[in-house]
């Protein structure tokens, strides 16, 4: 989809000024990075005006110079009379700030303010030859503010004003949409960015949309706003060097997303197979209502280009009704199951609802033994637990003929399932004198950090009565072999991680969304490498 934007959407490390040594060297580390400009928050260095102007001189990337009052959530606590008279200063000594930044608030406010701050910026009538542009800049740290679009208008009638800043606090994940329609039918150059974690979307795509500059952390310590990403994730993880006007959009839907390993994957998928994608975290409060509003908004924002979604926790239930409400196809399995854990969005905006998780389990395991998935049946598999993890498991295999049962420290959720797929339940703790061919643990036992725990013991020296199983599956991914597993393999069963099933998952998502396999090897270097990190 082609719009007209700026393609050379900048990246800008902020950098809160301490000392003039170390706001050179963040700024060197920031050009190493690969930003493209600085902005230098003066804030709390307004005391030596040489200094000062010495920095902006001696900075390595062109400059945005800001001394942020208190009130608009900076820490300048001065008053505005002298904050303008240093900029003033600052503009007439330095070879050339790119940009100053005022908030809309103190230049509405006063023209004797603006006179000045007039003196030292572009603009129509200025008699001096300046490049400095200037940014007015409002800021909402709570909400998006009531009179947002009278802020905007005001900024863009100030002709000295060369670029409008926006950036408030977003409650939802809808406010990014706003924003991007902010920049979309701008006048001037723009800056509309969400704060806060739900906020990631509008500093990703900024560039997406053609937004002036995005903002990116030196480090996880140097943020100088909530929810800005590091220079590292946005330029690694979420692509930035490869994003354009047609980037698609996929994202992982939950709550909570944080620590979803889902970006990382899907991100690096994109990047080996050279697919024009950007995959994000996307939160979004539990309950039916905010799932559909959001998802519903973002198929509508036809500029976006949302493509698809992993759905998790607890969400996998609403994204079956809501495709059933937008009459898509739903995968014949996942209604049966009752949840379905990927959103497909089709060329034509039509919806497909599908589980990719039963597959992944049966696959894992199939590919352990060297089986088709035919050789299942009859097989004689034992689940341990009996929620999602296990619901997904006990569909696929008694699917294909196994005779599964449930054991559940939870008897009645146990029989339930049981009852719903053709299986038998038994007490968790019945599982010891059981005698079966396939384990899979679906309980969260032996999970880090309580990684000592184990849900099964094994028989030291097995009679033929009750025999070790043949293969051991823990859906537990971290740690990668548990406590379950190294038993396991120490009894000389085959062992299957619980990464085999999360990669697979997420290589079938991926296929959906690009029509392509995927690079699963990459995918498990991926997980991997999270994991020891
Ligand atoms: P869930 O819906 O909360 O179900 C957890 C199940 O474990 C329930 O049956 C619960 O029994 C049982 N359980 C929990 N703590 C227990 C304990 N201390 N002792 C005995 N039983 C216990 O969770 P889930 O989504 O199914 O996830 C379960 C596991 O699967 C997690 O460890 C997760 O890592 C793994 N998983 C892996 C993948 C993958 O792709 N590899 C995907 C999804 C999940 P009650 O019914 O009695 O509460």
């Amino acid at each position: 989809m082609h719009y007209a934007i700026d393609p050379m959407t900048k990246l800008c490390v902020p950098i809160m000024v301490d000392s003039a040594e170390q706001a050179l060297a963040d700024a060197n580390a920031a050009q190493a990075a690969g930003a493209d400009l600085v902005e230098l928050r003066l804030d709390r260095f307004t005391d030596d005006r040489d200094a000062a102007a010495n920095l902006i001189n001696d900075c390595p990337l062109p400059t945005i110079v800001t001394i942020r009052p208190e009130w608009e959530g900076g820490d300048y606590d001065g008053d505005d009379a002298q904050r303008i008279a240093f900029i003033e200063y600052l503009g007439t000594t330095c070879t050339g700030p790119a940009y100053f930044d005022i908030e809309l608030a103190t230049y509405d406010r006063s023209a004797n303010l603006r006179q000045k701050v007039m003196l030292v910026v572009d603009h129509e009538d200025q008699p001096r030859p300046t490049d400095t542009g200037l940014i007015l800049s409002s800021h909402d740290f709570n909400r998006r503010p009531p009179d947002l679009y009278r802020r905007i208008k005001a900024m863009t009638d100030f002709g000295s004003c060369r670029v409008v800043k926006l950036a408030w606090y977003a409650r939802s994940l809808r406010d990014n949409l706003e924003a991007f329609e902010i920049i979309r039918d701008r006048h001037k150059p723009t800056i509309a960015l969400c704060m806060g974690e739900l906020g990631l979307m509008s500093r990703v795509l900024a560039k997406k949309f053609g937004a002036l500059l995005t903002f990116a952390a030196i480090d996880d310590d140097h943020g100088t706003a909530p929810g800005q990403p590091t220079i590292a994730e946005l330029k690694t993880l979420y692509r930035w060097d490869h994003l354009n006007a047609d980037t698609q959009l996929f994202g992982v839907i939950g709550d909570p997303v944080g620590h979803s390993m889902s970006p990382a994957i899907h991100n690096a998928g994109f990047t080996a197979i050279d697919y024009n994608g950007v995959y994000l975290p996307m939160r979004i409060a539990p309950e039916y209502e905010p799932f559909k509003a959001t998802v519903a908004s973002f198929l509508d924002d036809r500029p976006l280009d949302f493509r698809g979604a992993s759905v998790t926790i607890p969400h996998k239930h609403n994204l079956l009704r809501f495709v059933e409400e937008m009459n898509g196809e739903i995968e014949p399995l996942a209604e049966m199951i009752g949840a379905a854990n990927t959103l497909t969005v089709r060329d034509d905006v039509s919806l497909y609802a599908s589980i990719t998780d039963y597959a992944a389990a049966l696959d894992s395991v199939c590919d352990a033994m060297s089986i088709q998935r035919e050789k299942l049946k009859d097989k004689r598999v034992a689940v341990l637990g009996a929620g999602g993890a296990a619901r997904a498991v006990v569909a696929g295999f008694t699917a294909f003929g196994s005779v599964v049962t449930i054991y559940n420290r939870t008897l009645d959720k146990a029989n339930a399932l049981a009852n719903t797929f053709n299986a038998q339940s038994a007490e968790l703790a019945d599982i010891q004198s059981a005698d079966f061919d396939i384990l899979i643990n679906c309980t969260p036992i032996g999970m880090h950090p309580n990684i000592d725990a184990t849900p099964y013991k094994f028989t030291p020296n097995p009679e033929p009565r009750t025999p070790n199983p043949t293969v051991v599956f823990d859906t537990i991914y971290n740690p990668v072999e548990t406590k379950l597993l190294r038993e396991a393999k120490a009894a000389g069963c085959v062992t299957v991680s619980g990464i085999e099933m999360f990669v697979r998952q997420a290589a079938a998502q991926f296929t959906l969304w690009t029509g392509q396999p995927a690079p699963i090897d990459r995918f498990r270097e991926v997980v991997t490498a999270r994991l020891d990190a």
